[in-house]
């Protein structure tokens, strides 16, 4: 495994904690792994281990309705930090991506090459690397600044897919930014920041420029956000996930009645296709869970669905120019 889950110290965290059941989460990446992890846990603590295999997509997810309803003692959420409070014992595991990145790296070089001024950040699982990453670039001749934690983010450097506060602090001193990590989180702090992103992407292990995605979203965000103001009837979706809260639902469906719009407002835990499919009469959703369902699976849907923020231009309260200089997240 290429992965670093340290499973020793989670070991004796389950056995310091006297825990008799505990419930995993494992991010969906690692959920192949879930007979070692389990097998590791059951013959090194003396608590019941049970997984489960609802999603979990970010530290937002935690699975506390399921912690509950199994009484357990514990919940271990593997993959990410903790991203809010909850009043249930929680262990956050983060696990480490070993991928060497020395190939990864030089390969970088020729994507920067006219960039002096680096702003330099990081999905979770890369997190231990990036002081090595920095020294990498600045042996290179490169100004490189990581920036504060802000928001969501649990580290200096740190970014969550959701939340890009910490990149904005910095994008006016830097001339492009690379990302440590996947798609997801680049997309993100392209769609974000008003410099070039570039990817070191771990997964695929190759270098990506992320212009043209932008642009093609920021085109797919144009079409959503019209059909939205031209819809009557819009759907209002409450993500029911412990973290996944952004916006009030009351005072934009005020405000929504207001300019002539019938609203319905729904919960959903997850977002899909097939749950949509049913609500016939609505002609288009505003979700005020994860932003990145939106963005992200904007193929997956047969009718248009925006952010809490993409909301504000249909109710006027931004001007489209404004969301494409202050950035989707
Ligand atoms: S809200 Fe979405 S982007 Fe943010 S942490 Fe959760 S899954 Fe990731």
């Amino acid at each position: 495994m290429k992965f670093d889950l340290d499973m020793d110290n989670v070991s004796k965290q389950i056995n310091e904690s006297k825990a008799k059941r505990v419930l995993i989460q494992l991010p969906e990446g690692m959920k192949m792994y879930a007979g070692e992890i389990v097998d590791h846990l059951s013959k090194n603590t003396k608590a019941e281990i049970i997984t489960s295999g609802n999603s979990n997509w970010g530290g937002c997810d935690i699975a506390l309705d399921e912690a509950n309803n199994l009484k357990v003692d514990l919940l271990v959420h593997f993959g990410h930090a903790q991203f809010i409070k909850a009043d249930f014992p929680i262990l956050y595991v983060e696990i480490k991506d070993n991928t060497d990145l020395t190939e990864l790296l030089e390969k970088s070089l020729n994507s920067i090459n006219n960039y002096k001024k680096i702003g330099l950040v990081s999905s979770i699982q890369h997190m231990h690397k990036i002081e090595d990453v920095k020294k990498y670039y600045e042996n290179e001749g490169k100004d490189v600044s990581i920036p504060n934690k802000k928001g969501f983010a649990a580290y200096d450097g740190h970014v969550v897919g959701c939340e890009y506060n910490s990149l904005k602090l910095i994008d006016k001193e830097v001339d492009c930014f690379i990302v440590l990590g996947n798609q997801f989180h680049s997309l993100g702090a392209a769609l974000s920041v008003n410099k070039p992103v570039i990817l070191i992407d771990t997964y695929n292990m190759e270098i990506v420029e992320m212009e043209k995605l932008k642009e093609k979203v920021i085109k797919q965000r144009a079409i959503a956000i019209n059909k939205i103001k031209e819809a009557k009837n819009i759907g209002i979706i409450i993500g029911t996930k412990p973290g996944q809260r952004f916006g009030t639902y009351e005072t934009i469906k005020k405000k929504l009645e207001a300019i002539g719009k019938n609203i319905t407002i729904l919960t959903m835990d997850e977002v899909t296709q097939d749950k949509l499919t049913n609500f016939y009469n609505i002609q288009g959703f505003i979700e005020l869970a994860c932003p990145r369902i939106a963005i992200e699976d904007y193929g997956k849907y047969d009718k248009p669905i925006i952010t809490y923020r993409e909301s504000l231009v249909v109710l006027n309260e931004m001007k489209w120019e404004d969301l494409l200089e202050k950035g989707f997240l």
